[in-house]
């Protein structure tokens, strides 16, 4: 199965999305999803990458903190790091960030040689945290903002996204409006790709995802869909790469 931007992949036995802007560019990526419909098993997931590769593993409080993984870094799965977003500039590294409505963003330098994983829920979104990360990779990695690669990947659409006001005045006119019950309407997607915009990246550089995790039950878990039921979460993954790789 595939779409625009977008296809299906396999790699250790896990269900994966693949997005071709990142694809084209070699850098090793994935979003892994529900395989035939089944729950996804998070912690699976991470064992089956840790198995391969040095793995870092977020637990994710919504703050608009990024942790850099450098050369002196340990702190590797079956740890878990306090951190919503993740860069990194060591080839074999790979970083995870896991969602389940929440924006899974992947920020990138052709061949991998910088990269970077970020969860934006509504929070980390109003903050302004894709602003902040573009600028810190960019710099950390005197990185051309032109030049880098950015993935908004699969996350729950303005359509299927009700907040209250309070969430809702955080944001730009532009990305919301108000329902006749006194809902708002929120587009995460359209607000992240904004910032990126604004933090100097190319538009033909930034892919939206045009799929919404609470409508495709058949490849995602969603939060709103499920609730305190909520089985499973989607686990994305980026892998800096190695140097004589890069071209
Ligand atoms: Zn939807």
């Amino acid at each position: 199965m595939n779409g625009p931007g977008w296809f299906l992949d396999r790699e250790g036995g896990l269900a994966v999305m693949r997005f071709g802007l990142l694809a084209e560019h070699g850098v090793r990526h994935g979003l892994v999803v529900r395989d035939g419909g089944r729950a996804i098993d998070e912690e699976a997931v991470y064992r089956s990458l840790a198995s391969e590769k040095l793995t870092v593993v977020t637990e994710q409080t919504h703050s608009t903190k990024a942790a850099d993984v450098g050369p002196g870094f340990a702190d590797f799965f079956p740890s878990r790091l306090g951190a919503d977003g993740l860069m990194t500039g060591e080839p074999g590294v790979t970083l995870t960030i896991h969602t389940a409505d929440c924006v899974p963003v992947f920020l990138a330098l052709p061949g991998g040689t910088a990269v970077g994983l970020f969860h934006c829920g509504w929070r980390g979104t109003a903050g302004g945290f894709l602003t902040k990360a573009a600028g810190e990779m960019a710099a950390r990695y005197r990185a051309d903002r032109a030049g880098l690669l950015a993935v908004i990947g699969p996350c729950i659409e303005k359509d299927c996204y009700p907040v209250g006001p309070e969430a809702a005045e955080s944001f730009p006119p532009e990305v919301k409006s108000e329902r006749p019950d006194g809902r708002w309407l929120v587009d995460l997607k359209a607000e992240n790709r904004r910032q990126l915009l604004a933090a100097g990246l190319k538009g033909t550089n930034v892919h939206v995802s045009p799929l919404c995790t609470r409508c495709r039950d058949e490849l995602f878990h969603s939060y709103r869909r499920e609730g305190a039921e909520l089985e499973g979460k989607m686990v994305a993954y980026i892998e800096a790469g190695h140097e004589e790789e890069r071209s």
